[in-house]
């Protein structure tokens, strides 16, 4: 019943884009052996479930060690051409007590130039598929450091913060799978139930964001099923919400 009632809404706005950003695509020290070797698998799986049923999709990746640190990662992605974008630069909170890498009150001229830099260096081993695309860390930053990186030709795209409201904007993602207290996926029939509202609400597009270290075999099965519901209803919307243009200045 919830299956179809989310079918019966999406062959009703065949004009509507779906779109997922997966992130924390990350370098995990080695003595962590076991993660490393899940945050593979996990995604690996999942990228052969986005491409199988034609989800665009837009991989945030945080460069540090990445691309020497973490290897194999760095060369799945490679070999899938994935859509990749930086996300943050080490992921880790700098404001007390709360979650924001780039919060007011730090060099923006300097974090602006390192951030830039790490695009740079994605794009020299990604090329074009390294788009100019920003997602900061906890889908927050300081709004003048966002207003210099998007003076420099990079795209922010963050958290719609009112997910139902139909003007919001295409770049950010509007849903998250994940209950973060418990660090597991929200029970399906609860995703099911979400996402038909928010296909209800008519929006343009519906950003959806996966985490893809926290999605279990049995949560691929159900994104598999998902997916495949979406692919059947998709007009021509296959693409994602940011710009080709594989470069920025400076
Ligand atoms: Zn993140």
């Amino acid at each position: 019943m919830a299956w179809q009632c989310l079918a019966d809404e999406l062959a009703a706005r065949p004009w509507l884009r779906i779109w997922w950003r997966d992130d924390d695509a990350a370098f995990i020290h080695p003595l962590h052996a076991v993660l490393r070797l899940v945050a593979r698998h996990r995604l690996e799986a999942m990228l052969d479930v986005l491409e199988r049923y034609r989800m665009p999709t837009l991989v945030a990746v945080v460069p540090y060690k990445f691309l020497n640190g973490a290897r194999p990662l760095a060369r799945l992605l490679a070999q899938r051409g994935a859509p990749v974008a930086v996300h943050g630069l080490r992921h880790r909170s700098r404001l007390p007590g709360g979650a924001n890498e780039f919060p007011p009150g730090l060099d923006d001229e300097r974090q602006c130039a390192l951030i830039l830099q790490a695009h740079r260096e994605l794009a020299m081993v990604y090329g074009p598929k390294a788009l100019p695309v920003f997602v900061p860390p906890y889908n927050t930053m300081s709004p003048a450091l966002a207003c210099l990186l998007e003076a420099q030709g990079l795209v922010i795209s963050a958290r719609n913060p009112d997910p139902c409201a139909p003007e919001s904007n295409d770049r950010h993602v509007d849903y998250d799978f994940v209950d973060w207290r418990a660090r597991r996926l929200l029970p399906h029939d609860r995703i099911l139930r979400d996402l038909t509202r928010l296909v209800q609400s008519g929006r343009r597009s519906l950003g959806l964001n996966g985490h893809h270290k926290l999605i279990t075999r049995r949560d691929r099965a159900f994104f598999a099923r998902l997916f495949a519901c979406i692919d059947q209803c998709r007009g021509a919307q296959t693409d994602l919400p940011f710009p080709a243009a594989p470069f920025i200045a400076g």
